[in-house]
């Protein structure tokens, strides 16, 4: 028989530091940046970390909740769609009144916070020793859950050590915020829409509060507020707990209200208890198919489990109509927009440990191709033409204009001309199916993404003089230039991904020839378009150097003012705004990883030895303005050999999110320098590879990595693998599916369930999949 689990066990942590995160005392500069950083998330809610009692009146803002795709336009001024903040639900106000003082929790000496990474939970501790002789320590643990992905938890512990006064605990709801309309504000329920009426949110929630096991009856104090008075006496133990329930709907039929209510009493059924069971169940099912290990760099591996921490909350396999924000739902900075980032730094985590959140981040894609088609259409051009910045139906939502450092207006072309997105959709939806072979999926969504995209860039690409196509006026992954054309990242991308639309043609055809005839038909493709795609792809414009090996960024970069960027380290600003924008354009000088990005994307793409050449032109030439460019950096180096360099960007990486000497990260977790962690152990440092055949691994571990163990999933495979560098061995074990053949170090092997593999590991890259 299992024990009931009591509150003060709830509130205790993981054990294990390798797997919390803790941080002690309140700095008021920095904890908007903490705020971020101890945010708690299911895919549906995030919750930012802020204090929840202990709230100086200085304190900028109240723990910020956001919902997945809840966006509208905020203000006439700002005509952007941008999430919009739910109300908090976590308010609560502590007091003590004995018969010469009041003393309100607003005075703590001394608060811990610790995100429990295992239990996907927030716990905190507070204590208040004050006159007149009272000792009060304050614990309290939220979780958004996991399980039940409406749902969220407050447990709040409140043990008296010393003091008989009067104590008032008021839980209420802080205030709608800008861009809330109340329809409903009742006990325990509340209805809001967004400045458009048919965007509703829905809250319902319940409280109760225990004094030494027994239930003290509340005073409604109005709608969402409730009020508990009671005396205090050594050793007594108050436990609070507070349900909630948050829906959205879009559609006028849909009642959120009713929705929430039914969430709520489903929750409050099974008790605090059965939802926080369930909740680390489904974490501890996480864990199990994602977790890395790094053995003899205890940095390394918080920053890591930190990033699968946030990773496993920012999607949700079960809703097709979001996907996931630059800063995930963790904070404000881009308004909650959707960009390349999810493509191409975090779905190569999903794909490989998630395959369900994976398929629905892609049919969000398809979900909005109708916002691609109609951006493709206005601008002149045929085919899906994804949005840079991405919100709810998929249309442009990249602001035109923005206040530079130098406080002038700057416009901001990304939106017409950061195109790659459309090749990095493609690239993404491509590797699912290579990895997971859902067919179904290919099928119904997938292919229709190809087509659409191959169609535009054979749309776009145009043919010229010399017989080539070309892509003019982009801007590449380095936003420094803009207006270019021929950036290699974009049209080899572009290449590819034409070259992939017929491949998918092609399978149509064979595999599903009614599908294939119905949607040619739909979208009107025929045998002549294909052919003018095929002629495309095979006369593109590159700007590889066939003598060098060298691609050239864009076309004129060789020809920019060569900087050393070296005599810039310490800087302490992007060197866009040491040297000013218009320098920067004239300069060699690029903001993020691009050649280097197409390198770690399409290593085929780069004749043997040309990786190397084009690693060590671009590497010195960055500035890393970007939180992107570090993984990228990163994985290219260690699939080079470089084991060292690529710990140092595995450094920079890890420091963006969690060094507080680092940059404030007040608006959110950089959620894609978070995946590319995750890229760099699996793709980097173990050498991870797919093909149709099977798994590669080449691994080389830096040093001080004594073991780096890791799952993922491949075709309905599960496959363990660890590299123990202490004993140059590589095992590798197959938990689920058929046998398949696996190459470690350029050796083939067979991998089956009955048969786990134990190879020599000589730490040395063969170099047969260097990059
Ligand atoms: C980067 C983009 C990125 C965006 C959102 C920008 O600073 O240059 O590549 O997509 O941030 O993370
Ligand atoms: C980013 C762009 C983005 C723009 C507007 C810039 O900081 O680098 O990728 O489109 O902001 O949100």
């Amino acid at each position: 028989m299992t024990m009931r689990r009591t509150a003060q066990q709830a509130l205790e942590p993981t054990v294990d530091p390798a797997w919390v995160l803790g941080q002690q005392g309140f700095d008021p500069l920095r904890d908007s940046s903490r705020e971020s950083r101890f945010a708690i998330s299911n895919g549906f809610l995030g919750v930012r970390g802020g204090r929840t009692i202990d709230r100086l009146p200085h304190t900028p803002v109240a723990p910020r909740t956001y919902v997945a795709g809840l966006f509208d336009v905020l203000a006439p001024d700002q005509p952007i769609p941008a999430l919009v903040r739910a109300p908090d639900w976590l308010k609560l106000d502590i007091s003590f009144s004995a018969r010469d003082s009041d003393l309100t929790v607003n005075d703590v000496s001394f608060h811990h916070r610790m995100l429990d990474f295992r239990r996907g939970a927030l716990l905190t501790e507070s204590r208040i020793a004050r006159s007149p002789g009272l000792a009060v320590r304050l614990r309290v643990l939220r979780l958004v859950s996991l399980h039940r992905r409406a749902l969220g938890l407050q447990l709040v512990q409140l043990d008296v050590d010393a003091g008989a006064v009067e104590a008032t605990l008021v839980a209420s709801f802080e205030g709608v915020e800008f861009g809330l309309v109340t329809e409903q504000l009742e006990q325990g329920l509340g209805v809001w829409h967004t400045n458009s009426p048919s965007k509703r949110l829905a809250m319902a929630a319940a409280a109760t509060l225990f004094v030494d096991g027994r239930v003290v009856a509340p005073k409604a104090l109005g709608p969402f507020k409730w009020a508990w008075t009671w005396a205090t006496s050594p050793g007594q133990a108050v436990c609070f707990e507070r349900m909630v329930a948050i829906t959205r709907a879009d559609a006028p039929a849909e009642n959120p209200g009713e929705e929430a209510q039914r969430q709520l009493g489903s929750a409050t059924a099974v008790g605090w208890r059965g939802v926080l069971e369930e909740h680390e169940a489904s974490w501890a099912a996480r864990w199990r198919a994602c977790d890395v290990l790094i053995e003899g760099d205890p940095a390394a591996q918080q920053a890591l489990r930190f990033a699968l921490y946030h990773l496993n909350g920012a999607a949700n396999p079960d809703d097709e109509r979001v996907s996931i924000a630059a800063r995930a739902l963790t904070g404000a900075d881009y308004h909650g927009h959707v960009f390349w980032d999810t493509e191409i730094f975090l779905l190569p985590f999903y794909t490989l440990t998630w395959p369900e959140a994976a398929r629905a981040l892609l049919t969000y894609r398809f979900n909005t191709l109708g916002g691609a088609r109609a951006k493709a259409r206005r601008m002149g051009w045929r085919g899906a033409m994804y949005a840079w910045e991405s919100a709810d139906t998929g249309a442009e939502t990249c602001p035109e204009h923005a206040i530079g450092p130098d406080r002038r207006v700057v416009d901001i072309l990304c939106g017409m001309q950061e195109q790659h997105i459309s090749a990095d959709v493609a690239y993404a939806v491509w590797h699912y199916w290579e990895a997971t072979g859902d067919a179904a999926f290919l099928r119904d969504a997938g292919a229709e993404i190809l087509l659409e995209t191959a169609r535009f860039w054979s749309s776009r690409a145009q043919p010229e003089a010399d017989g080539l196509h070309h892509i003019r006026g982009v801007i590449g992954p380095d936003e420094y230039h803009e207006t270019i054309d021929d950036n290699a990242f974009t049209n080899v991308m572009a290449r590819w991904t034409i070259r992939r639309g017929l491949a998918v043609a092609a399978l149509l055809r064979q595999l599903w020839p009614e599908r294939w005839a119905a949607l040619s038909h739909d979208i009107g493709v025929d045998d002549a378009e294909l052919l003018q795609w095929a002629g495309v792809a095979d006369t593109m414009a590159t700007g590889l150097d066939p003598q060098t090996g060298l691609y050239e960024q864009f076309a004129g970069f060789f020809k920019l003012e060569t900087i050393d960027l070296a005599s810039y380290a310490g800087r302490s600003v992007p060197m866009d705004v040491v040297l000013g924008r218009e320098r920067t354009q004239t300069a060699q000088i690029i903001k993020q990883a691009d050649v280097v990005a197409l390198m770690v994307l399409l290593p085929d793409e780069f004749a043997a030895g040309a990786a190397a050449r084009n690693f060590s032109y671009y590497e010195p030439r960055c500035s890393h303005g970007s939180s992107l460019s570090a993984a990228l950096h990163g994985v290219a180096a260690a699939r080079l050999g470089q084991a060292e360099t690529a710990m140092r960007f595995f450094r920079q990486a890890s420091a963006t999110d969690l060094a507080d000497t680092h940059a404030a990260i007040d608006g959110g977790v950089h959620i894609a320098a978070l995946g590319g962690l995750w890229m760099m152990a699996v793709l980097g440092f173990a050498g991870l590879t797919m093909d149709a055949s099977g798994l590669g691994l080449d691994p080389r571990l830096p040093d001080g990595w004594g073991n780096l163990a890791f799952s993922v999933q491949w075709r309905g495979r599960h496959v363990s693998v660890r590299i123990d560098a202490g004993r140059n061995t590589i095992r590798a074990r197959l938990t689920a599916g058929e046998p398949i053949a696996m190459t470690i170090a350029g050796e083939q092997h067979h991998l089956a369930k009955e048969a786990p593999l134990s190879v020599p590991f000589a730490g040395k890259r063969t170099g047969a999949s260097a990059i």
